[in-house]
């Protein structure tokens, strides 16, 4: 496949076809995120989308999953995504699921008519970025959404029967919102009613304006031992009334995490526990990454 500059997918997604339906992002504002940084958003028409799809099924013998990226795909209306995941499940009919990136004001934007219809022709899973319980950290990061708004997202979408996996970063807040950034993000997760949630963990990128405060002094990182306290704080307060895959294998993280709440919340707590005192546990900064 040719794509237009970088191209991100969640981890989940290694293996799927990415198909790019929209160029960039079209918030392009949060200070820490330096992904679409080269690109100008715009949405890509049908006719080009339907090229690469096509493109994709002499290139394929056999694809299982779909990913459509860029950053906040999910932005085209449900008058133009249909088609296009009608056209993918017509091309790849062995295709088990299509997944996209959006933002939560993607889902709000959209009727529950509209967000069924999705799910019936194929969208299976919608990946968003929360980042922080804490409407302060999403504020000083210029999320341009809130805590509220976020969950009341998620909530519709999985309502709808798409499942949704929230992403949020582990020392967004830096030491002075850790604790807020750690107990809300808990209890967010805990309320929200995600059936994936995914911690990653905050690597500043040099020129972005996060990067600007630390050089200042305006925004102290965490370090390795600060981090994972906020973990089991995040933890701590994370009451899933329904299973929720809770994962920390992105690459930018120190420590690797996989289970379900609430179920496993006991283990995942002790694994924490136990890296607090045994550094051997963490993953060394030279093998992290975005
Ligand atoms: S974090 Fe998401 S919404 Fe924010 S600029 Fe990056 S891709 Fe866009």
């Amino acid at each position: 496949m040719r794509y237009e500059g970088s191209v991100y997918r969640p981890p989940s997604e290694a293996g799927s076809l990415i198909i790019q339906a929209t160029i960039g992002c079209s918030h392009n504002a949060c200070t820490f995120c330096p992904m679409y940084w080269d690109k100008k958003f715009r949405a890509r028409s049908f006719d080009e989308i339907y090229a690469d799809l096509r493109r994709a099924r002499r290139e394929n013998a056999r694809v299982e999953r779909i990913f459509f990226a860029d950053g906040d795909a999910l932005c085209l209306s449900a008058e133009r995504l249909l088609p296009l995941l009608e056209a993918a499940k017509a091309l790849f009919p062995e295709c088990a699921r299509i997944g996209i990136y959006g933002r939560a004001d993607n889902i709000r934007r959209k009727s529950g008519g509209e967000l069924r219809s999705l799910r019936d022709a194929g969208l299976g899973i919608i990946y968003i970025g929360a980042e922080s319980g804490s409407a302060e950290v999403l504020r000083r990061v210029n999320k341009g959404e809130t805590p509220e708004e976020i969950t009341a997202a998620v909530r519709r979408a999985e309502n709808a029967g798409i499942a949704v996996s929230v992403t949020f970063i582990s020392g967004l807040g830096g030491r002075a919102l850790m604790e807020e950034h750690a107990v809300m993000t808990g209890k967010q997760i805990g309320e929200m009613g995600a059936s994936f949630v995914g911690l990653m963990t905050l690597m500043i990128a040099p020129g972005s304006s996060i990067s600007e405060d630390l050089r200042t002094g305006k925004f102290q990182p965490l370090d390795a031992q600060a981090l994972i306290r906020e973990l089991e704080l995040i933890l701590t307060n994370a009451d899933c009334k329904k299973d929720c895959v809770i994962r920390s294998n992105h690459a930018s993280n120190r420590l690797v995490l996989r289970g379900t709440l609430p179920g496993d919340r006991a283990r995942l707590l002790s694994q924490v526990r136990r890296a607090m005192t045994d550094e051997t546990l963490l993953r060394p900064d030279r093998y992290r990454g975005l």
